[in-house]
């Protein structure tokens, strides 16, 4: 028998109470919520949470637990698959009703639609809600009922539909149950790093949480969102809002952002070119959420087929100095070295790191997208795998093989004082402005002066960039050629 004043709230992509609409339903229609997070490392196989990802989940946890405890509402903890731990905690707590907000990766959503079934065979309702996106993936169709495969006339398309629906508030009262069930302690689940403190990096650098969250919007919008469009290429300054990890793990959800850059608007005179392209952006991350949701494989299998046989290299030894920021390329090593200390890395470097990881040293993109997961506060099921698709040129709407960032060209326009280099790769601190990006092209003397020694203290460039072009080049001809021959 179910008791239909008792409702499971299960927490997965939105450690919020804010715009909760899973939560918000349980607390109108139900006396009773247990709040469950499920820790379901084998479901997602190779796609479990690497660890920058496991950090910012230990101290998110811990961060939902308290506000829920100031409400009376204890967090359940529970680890195991969610097909077995779900349907289990529903019997034996005898719910009603178990609700949750959407996921769109092909084994979560797989996952829930066996849940549903499971808890339906037992009288139990089982009710989703969209928690995480503007709006759902099957709302935004082109005019023949296809996903977009383009991101501008997807943009165009959710300009005409008009407002996304508002955020809804927290709900003011939430009650417990009244003896909830037994919790796993969070330290035991040792998500934290052991050994070596490689996590003071991410401390320094992030504080997870809503509350954190809501913070970090309000500092964007006050500061940063007017030099938005002007500066959000620049590694160099803090021009962007920093809200990925934050989105990632929904502690905010981006019709919080949404309605609160349109009130920021409306008190400063109107859209402004900053909060257009900021707009944009949360848009592109409905896109590659489309996308994921429309090519389930996008983890693994190009989107354009042709790339299944792209002749990557195998090389042990250039995917370390990629990874450990050693590649000889300054804005190169600069992004990788950031990224290693504080789980992020500015977009226009992810851009030109991953394309020196794929054209340059021609190193399949999953190599790159898999340390990207492993190493990223903010890494994203749908983000990440479009975005490297995007980069390697076998994405939907992507980037052109042959479009090749030069990295030195890219230091100089994104980077123009070194200060970006200066900060993440200290050993070329003292050399002047004119070779910061190009340090093998400095003479002898200036290198000397800086105190550098090519080979000893920072490396050779690990490839030269004009020899690495033409190979990258030589190569897509031949899938062009395998393709049309
Ligand atoms: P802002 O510029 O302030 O943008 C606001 C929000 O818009 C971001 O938080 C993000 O949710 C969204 N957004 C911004 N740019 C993009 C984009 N290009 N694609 C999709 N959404 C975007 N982003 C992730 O969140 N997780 C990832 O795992 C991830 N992997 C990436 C891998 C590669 C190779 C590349 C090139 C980009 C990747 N990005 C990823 C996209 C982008 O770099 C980050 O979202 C952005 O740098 C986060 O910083 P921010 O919050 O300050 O961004």
């Amino acid at each position: 028998m179910t008791d239909s004043s008792r409702a499971i709230v299960w927490f997965r992509h939105d450690l919020r109470l804010s715009d909760n609409p899973a939560l918000a339903h349980a607390a109108r229609h139900h006396d009773q919520v247990l709040a469950l997070y499920c820790l379901d490392e084998e479901s997602a196989g190779a796609w479990t949470p690497g660890g920058a990802s496991r950090w910012w989940l230990h101290h998110s946890l811990a961060a939902l637990a308290a506000t829920l405890d100031e409400k009376g509402v204890p967090l359940v903890l529970r680890r195991g698959p969610a097909e077995r731990v779900v349907p289990e905690l529903a019997e034996q707590e005898a719910v009603a009703a178990v609700y949750w907000n959407r996921r769109y990766y092909a084994w979560g959503v797989a996952a829930d639609k066996a849940i549903k079934r499971m808890l339906g065979e037992t009288g139990i309702t089982a009710e989703s809600f969209n928690g995480t996106l503007l709006r759902e993936p099957w709302e935004t169709r082109t005019g023949h009922g296809a996903p977009y495969r383009v991101y501008t006339p997807f943009w165009r398309a959710y300009q005409a539909a008009g407002t996304p629906a508002e955020p809804q508030r927290r709900p003011a009262r939430v009650t417990g149950l009244v003896r909830p069930p037994a919790s796993d302690r969070l330290a035991d689940w040792g998500l934290l790093p052991t050994g070596p403190d490689w996590a003071g990096g991410l401390r320094a650098a992030w504080t997870p949480g809503e509350d954190a969250a809501r913070r970090r919007l309000h500092a964007f919008l006050d500061d940063r969102i007017g030099t938005y469009a002007r500066d959000r290429n620049r590694p160099d300054i803090d021009a962007t809002s920093f809200l990925s990890p934050h989105l990632h793990f929904g502690e905010i959800g981006p019709r919080q952002i949404w309605h609160a850059v349109l009130a920021h608007e409306q008190a400063h005179g109107g859209r402004s070119k900053g909060s257009e392209t900021f707009l944009k952006e949360l848009v592109w991350r409905e896109f590659s959420h489309n996308l994921l949701f429309y090519f389930p494989g996008i983890f693994e299998a190009p989107i354009d087929r042709r790339f299944e046989d792209f002749p990557w290299r195998q090389d042990a030894d250039a995917l370390k100095a990629w990874q450990r920021g050693r590649t000889g390329y300054p804005v190169v090593d600069a992004g990788m070295r950031q990224l290693w200390e504080t789980g992020w890395m500015h977009n226009r470097v992810r851009m030109v790191v991953a394309s020196f990881l794929v054209k340059h040293l021609l190193l399949p993109w999953q190599r790159g997208e898999a340390w990207f997961w492993d190493t990223l506060v903010d890494a994203d099921h749908a983000n990440n795998a479009s975005s490297w698709q995007w980069v390697a040129g076998c994405g939907a709407d992507a980037a052109p093989f042959f479009r090749i960032f030069n990295p030195m060209t890219q230091g100089e326009k994104f980077d123009p004082d070194g200060a970006y280099v200066r900060k993440w790769v200290p050993e070329l601190k003292e050399l002047p402005t004119k070779w910061i990006h190009a340090p093998w092209t400095a003479t002898p003397q200036t290198l000397e002066e800086a105190g550098i020694r090519l080979g000893e203290t920072y490396p050779h460039p690990i490839v030269d960039h004009a020899a690495a072009r033409a190979r990258a080049l030589d190569a897509f001809d031949r899938i062009k050629r395998g393709a049309s021959g």
